[in-house]
């Protein structure tokens, strides 16, 4: 590792987006979105009896929801935050600007901000598990963009035509053809708590005994934090084992700002493979749902008939 490679001034990055905004306290007044505040992380914590009480005093309704909000249902069903509605503003101008410039610039970073904006006070995308984020992502555009025609540009992997393009026979640019979006296969799967409710009755989960952290699902906030600070990274194919677990962990009082991915990566440094094998099965516990597209599409070319996985991104809202 390059002796300069400093992380621990970084993963700052809920505190310098000006959309940021704080989940809201019953009793007190909305906080100006402009200085840096604690975010609240998406924490469930470790002992059951204690989520428990954590979901019992925090699951409130968001009232007064403005008529011009309509409500997605995060495949998530809320079971990770501290509210258990979502109202979702219309896309304007000023959002569309956002998702144009998180396609020109290729940064996470502004489609949150963009949802963000999307979102009632006190409820912020940063926040968002990531399934939860890019489901949220597919409801806006199959919501506000219904005129709008998208359009995936697919190349065949048929076998025989690549031979015929190996042989001469036709052009490379043959294996591409462009469909239209109308016709993608949408697949959704809802989570399932009660898996992850048996698994952390029973799971060894000592190593976080004299840590600051608990398990708690990965945010959008994590992949902004990622992309951000560490992906240009020498080091980056070590650190990105790290992050897969360092993902998973949380402070335990939730009213501390989310730690930066290297603190957590050096705790992740410091644990047995037991540890990690713990941590992977609650990763696959918070992470199956959420949404997939796909695409089937016939070669013009070769007829032969794929199936591709395709994923949103900001060039989806252009
Ligand atoms: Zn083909």
């Amino acid at each position: 590792m390059s002796d300069n490679f400093s992380l621990s001034d970084l993963g700052s990055t809920q505190e310098s987006s000006a959309s940021f905004k704080l989940p809201k306290k019953a009793s007190s007044t909305p906080s100006t979105t402009n200085s840096p505040q604690p975010r609240k992380p998406a924490v469930i914590v470790t002992q059951l009896d204690d989520m428990e009480v954590v979901q019992e005093k925090s699951k409130k309704p968001v009232e007064q929801i403005d008529p011009k909000y309509l409500h997605a249902d995060l495949p998530s069903n809320f079971y990770f935050y501290d509210f258990d509605t979502l109202g979702v503003g219309p896309v304007l101008g000023f959002h569309q600007a956002k998702f144009s410039r998180a396609a020109k610039e290729k940064r996470t970073r502004y489609m949150v901000d963009a949802v963000s904006t999307l979102l009632p006070e006190g409820i912020s995308a940063w926040d968002l598990t990531i399934p939860d984020f890019y489901w949220l992502l597919y409801w806006i555009r199959m919501t506000y963009y219904t005129k709008v025609q998208l359009i995936h540009t697919a190349v065949c992997s048929n076998p025989k035509h690549i031979h015929r393009i190996q042989q001469g026979e036709l052009p490379k640019e043959s294996l591409v053809s462009v469909h239209t979006l109308s016709k993608s296969i949408l697949s959704e799967e809802v989570f399932d708590p009660k898996p992850l409710e048996a698994f952390l009755e029973t799971a060894d989960l000592s190593f976080l005994d004299n840590s600051p952290f608990t398990l708690a699902p990965s945010c959008i906030t994590d992949i902004v934090d990622i992309e951000e600070n560490l992906l240009s990274h020498e080091n980056y194919p070590e650190i990105e084992y790290l992050v897969d677990y360092a993902g998973y962990l949380q402070n335990k009082d939730p009213g501390i700002p989310r730690l930066s991915m290297q603190q957590r990566c050096e705790f992740v440094e410091t644990l047995t493979a037991e540890d990690l094998y713990t941590i992977e099965q609650f990763r696959t516990l918070v992470s199956a749902y959420g949404v997939e597209e796909s695409i089937r599409f016939t070669c013009p070319e070769c007829r032969a008939e794929s199936e591709t996985k395709i994923s949103i991104s900001a060039h989806s809202f252009l």
